[in-house]
């Protein structure tokens, strides 16, 4: 055993995340941005690098850019460069990539992400402007097809510094950014679809030694988050298990093979391409003024982190329930715009419906959205059901109009009819059964309907209380508040010893 066995070890990582923007054309042509169109489709000159042919920059892009870095409180440059970045490769038909090099559009951010529910700020060193690459399509027989459909597909790269220190945090910080491209509507980070890619940087040091400079290892293009999880954890394996060996790390580029659940090199560092960057000369420096800057700032919406945090301080959720709420976005608007709305039902005020905030995350994540998903409704804007009208279900539970057991009843009408929860109670008289003579009525008869089991729970059976209990919220189609149904069951067995 070497002396090295005993040092513990920390992985460091980082994350380029590629996300591919929402926009209707490519980045520097007319041509349709679409997902799963024929191949070679979506093509023109300036896709296909026809001589002649020129770039004009789509202003969309850089709009949501300027939207995703101050989301990420990036500075943003008031003038940044594009460059071709030079390399041959046959998806590529002009030999070279238009990319930001030295000057990328923002740097300097943060992104903010729960990780074992402790927030997080990693440092997000640039978020860049690029265009896509087509696609190879390897056919065996030594043959390959190419589709340049996804080709100058508007892309911004973001780029994290070394600040990760397992697989898990890495694919909690990219959960995060999927997150947030998609509340913030500049990308649907549809992962399946190649929507966002991720490559990881990965390296191991002894532990907090920050001096160290080891060798770097890069699993290029995951592209999903099981899988970033997977190979950063084979790959933090694989180091340690060298180390230890004193078997040197090789600087390279590996792929990960989900089948096999093995990385693989694809290319060694130290013949390290020469992209030969420079300025292109075919576009303009791109300048971002103060007004674009303060415009998209005014008009930014909460961050999803901030909204989780919020449910958590103001309305006192749960971390797991604020946490699931946030996860999309129309979620988190229908869990606000109830909450809004219960605190303008008669009587109640903004005080008591943050009371009834972790009641209404009950009803709406357990009840309603279990009912939508069974029906295959994933967006609850999307069913019949309104926030007011949620709000005014819990508030008549809140409020003991109705049990617990009507109020699934009732839910259910309102997915199927879209009226308000008091109609429905109203119709089908699924009001409280409060008044005990009437249940004590009930209860009588059913015991009489029962000599045995009345007989097994005086002899010590007490389970049975539960059986009596049922009964009577079947015969009242649970109108009754069990509760109260329970202590007179049992004063009523206990009279009849
Ligand atoms: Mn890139």
């Amino acid at each position: 055993m070497s002396s090295s066995t005993k040092t513990p070890l920390e992985p460091v990582i980082g994350l380029e995340i590629h996300t591919q923007l929402l926009t209707k054309s490519k980045v520097f042509s007319r041509s349709a941005n679409v997902f799963g169109a024929s191949p070679n489709t979506l093509t023109d000159p300036t896709v296909v690098g026809m001589p002649g042919s020129l770039p004009v920059l789509n202003q969309r892009v850089v709009d949501l850019a300027v939207r995703l870095g101050l989301a990420m409180q990036c500075h943003i440059r008031p003038i940044s460069y594009f460059a071709r970045k030079h390399y041959f490769y046959p998806d590529s038909p002009k030999g070279y990539q238009i990319t930001q090099h030295n000057e990328p559009i923002c740097e300097h951010g943060t992104l903010s992400f729960f990780f074992n529910k402790i927030r997080q700020d990693l440092p997000i060193t640039r978020i860049h402007i690029e265009e896509d690459t087509g696609k190879n399509s390897h056919q065996g027989n030594n043959t390959s097809l190419i589709d340049l459909n996804r080709a100058g597909v508007a892309l911004c790269e973001v780029v994290s510094a070394p600040m990760l220190h397992s697989a898990a945090e890495a694919a909690a910080a990219l959960r995060a950014l999927r997150q947030l491209v998609r509340y913030l509507n500049v990308s649907d980070g549809n992962m399946d679809q190649g929507s966002m890619r991720c490559d990881a940087n990965i390296s191991l040091r002894p532990q907090g030694d920050t001096s160290i400079t080891a060798p770097r290892v890069e699993l290029k293009n995951i592209n999903s988050f099981k899988f970033v999880e997977q190979a950063i954890d084979y790959e933090i394996q694989r180091q340690t298990k060298a180390y230890h060996e004193g078997v040197p790390i090789v600087e390279e580029t590996r792929l990960w093979d989900h089948n096999k659940g093995r990385s693989l090199p694809l290319r060694k560092k130290d013949n390290a391409w020469d992209y030969r960057f420079f300025h292109d000369p075919d576009l303009p420096p791109l300048h971002i003024s103060e007004e674009t800057i303060n415009k998209t700032n005014s008009d930014l919406i909460e961050h999803p982190t901030d909204r989780c945090q919020r449910f958590v301080d103001i309305f006192s959720l749960s971390f797991s329930d604020a946490f699931l709420i946030v996860e999309e976005k129309s979620r988190a608007d229908f869990f606000d715009q109830t909450v809004t709305a219960f605190a303008l039902l008669p009587e109640q005020n903004e005080t008591t419906a943050k009371s009834a905030a972790q009641q209404i995350a009950n009803w709406f994540l357990s009840e309603l959205l279990g009912v939508l998903y069974g029906q295959h409704i994933i967006n609850a804007y999307d069913s019949k059901v309104s926030p007011t009208h949620l709000a005014l279900l819990v508030l008549l539970i809140t409020k003991r109009t109705i049990t617990r057991a009507a109020g699934k009843e009732v839910l259910i009408d309102m997915i199927k009819t879209g009226n308000d929860a008091q109609t429905i109670v109203n119709e089908r008289k699924l009001e409280c059964v409060t008044d005990q003579s009437n249940l004590e009525a009930i209860i009588d008869e059913l015991l009489k309907k029962h000599p045995d089991q009345m007989l097994a729970y005086q002899k010590g059976k007490e389970g049975l209380l539960g059986f009596f209990v049922g009964k009577i919220m079947q015969n009242t189609r649970g109108t009754a508040d069990p509760k109260i149904v329970r202590e007179l069951v049992k004063h009523a067995l206990s009279r009849k010893i």
